[in-house]
């Protein structure tokens, strides 16, 4: 089945119910009315003259049209580009060159950035872009043009279409560094968005508050596909996120499923105003993206009413989710666990360097199979050899570990991992212990540069609201509960960890910060 097909099948289904909620620009949608409304604008770019396998470019935070244009692109063929809200000139010029992009959507600005100008710096070295459409500005024109194309050609051209063409580039999130462009196909995000909301069991009667980016996966495919291919409704509480904006929206629209990173639901957990909100139509919901804390699935679980909360782990190159807990999980394994292997895909747990299978509760990388992974990243022969094997498993860098019963926990990233005197200290480990101190918000873990043991524990702190933490405190709150060498040898105490958009945190702008401030 294509992307194209599935919606329309649900249009069938559930037309008069309600699809999309966008509350910053005041925008609903019923199936039927976005079914119209993605063949309006999927007409609109056969008019600009796309073909198949044509480099759609997207640029803007959330708002009606990146869904909508979702869906027109992969309706005709055309491969959207999911470009960053956050990039600044130089990567979008990266993106909008190693991808080919030849007709790009973006918004008029976003916070501080004016796209247009950012735009008209670079656009001379972007040759094969043909049409800029500025969302703002453009809109109806694309829409107007659409009327001039036959209803018969969009037909046909859906009829022409294969469920394991490209119609996605997605960039990673640069998390560790430069971004990639993982090439999906229909097949590939259309099962994943499917699995995650069985696992979750939506309905039509769900109402799922996504205030993670589209430009991503978890936006985009765990949010936006999960809920198509079964009928619930989208409701998108900003441009960007806003913990405000997540909280008064998740009580007017009586959400039953909300999303994010583990720092987004800190930072709407320790909001001043967050008891002034009534949470009840919350049931379940999704953590994923980063080491979820057990205390902060907790919390969720209890404060926030989502009894049935899940945490998903993936990556893009993988569409993007390999394990998920299912409702039925008991709920310890659901608080500290990213759960099991999803349908159809396999998951194993070897050593990195021999690649042999090690035993069950021993940390190792984890690889993945299946349909899940990617075609490859665009353009990019070599990276993708160097990440998927000859027989098909995409090495995620990732290190693992899987119990008896099946259960895999995330230890961390290799490249994360510090070693101490020869010793191997997870920072995830300390992060989890240290966010059971009462006045601890969020804390980060990083090794830095040490010549007496060639890496030292650093730790970054940020302190709940009106709390003052000193380092003497921490030092005794570790003292007699963490090994002494796991006992952070510095202490940071900030406001904000250096992010990506989709709110994670960069380790590795924290340990270049780090190590130019100790010296
Ligand atoms: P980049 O590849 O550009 O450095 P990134 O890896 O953060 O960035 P994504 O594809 O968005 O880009 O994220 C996938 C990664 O996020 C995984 O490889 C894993 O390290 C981390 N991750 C995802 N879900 C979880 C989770 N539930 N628990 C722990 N880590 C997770
Ligand atoms: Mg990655």
């Amino acid at each position: 089945e294509t992307i194209g097909q599935n919606l329309r099948r649900t249009v069938e289904q559930h037309g008069d119910r309600e699809a999309l909620v966008v509350r910053s620009q005041n925008f609903r949608a019923t199936y039927r009315q976005l079914w119209e409304l993605t063949s309006q604008v999927a007409r609109g770019l056969l008019a600009f003259g796309v073909a198949k396998g044509d480099r759609v470019g997207i640029w803007s935070p959330n708002r009606f049209e990146w869904v909508v244009t979702q869906y027109a692109a992969a309706r005709i063929g055309a491969i959207l580009v999911n470009l960053n809200p956050a990039y600044k000139t130089a990567e979008l010029e990266y993106a909008l060159r190693q991808s080919g992009t030849s007709v790009l959507l973006l918004a008029r600005a976003f916070r501080q950035s004016d796209y247009r100008k950012m735009l008209e710096e670079v656009r001379s070295k972007c040759p094969e872009l043909r049409v800029a459409l500025v969302l703002d500005d453009d809109w109806e024109l694309l829409l107007s043009n659409g009327a001039k194309v036959s209803e018969r050609t969009l037909t046909d051209r859906e009829d022409s279409l294969q469920f394991d063409d490209p119609i996605n580039i997605q960039y990673t999130s640069g998390t560790t560094g430069f971004p990639k462009g993982a090439t999906l196909s229909h097949h590939n995000v259309l099962n994943n968005g499917f699995f995650v909301g069985e696992m979750v069991g939506y309905s039509a009667e769900d109402r799922v508050c996504i205030p993670v980016p589209f430009y991503h996966c978890f936006g985009m495919v765990m949010g936006n596909l999960a809920c198509t291919s079964h009928g619930s409704c989208m409701v998108i509480p900003a441009e960007a996120f806003d913990p405000l904006a997540v909280l008064e929206t998740v009580q007017a629209e009586r959400c039953t499923s909300l999303y994010g990173v583990p720092t987004m639901f800190i930072a709407e957990l320790d909001h001043p105003r967050f008891g002034e909100f009534e949470l009840t139509s919350l049931r379940t919901g999704i953590m994923a993206g980063s080491p979820c804390p057990v205390e902060v699935m907790k919390k969720v679980q209890s404060r926030m009413n989502m009894r049935e909360v899940t945490i998903c782990y993936g990556m893009t190159e993988t569409s993007p989710v390999s394990t998920q807990s299912s409702l039925d999980d008991p709920l310890d394994r659901r608080v500290s666990t990213v759960g099991r292997v999803h349908p159809h895909i396999e998951v194993k747990i070897v050593d990195a360097e021999t690649g042999a299978v090690v035993p069950r509760g021993t940390p190792g990388e984890l690889c993945t199979r299946g349909y899940s992974v990617m075609l490859g990243y665009w353009n990019n022969v070599e990276a993708t050899r160097s990440s998927v094997d000859m027989a098909g498993w995409m090495h995620t860098g990732d290190l693992a570990t899987m119990d008896a019963d099946g259960y895999v926990k995330i230890v961390g990233r290799i490249k994360d991992m510090i070693i101490r005197g020869g010793e191997n200290v997870y920072p995830r480990e300390i992060e989890e212990f240290l966010h059971t101190h009462p006045g601890v918000s969020e804390a980060q873990v990083i090794g830095v540069p040490s010549e007496k043991y060639g890496e030292e524990v650093m730790a970054w702190v940020k302190a709940k609201p009106g709390v003052k933490l000193a380092e003497a405190e921490l030092v005794t709150f570790c003292t007699g509960k963490i090994s002494t060498f796991k006992i952070p040898r510095y202490w940071k105490f900030v406001e904000e960890f250096p992010m990506t958009v989709t709110g994670k945190v960069q380790k590795f702008r924290m340990r270049e910060l780090s190590v130019a401030e100790l010296g």
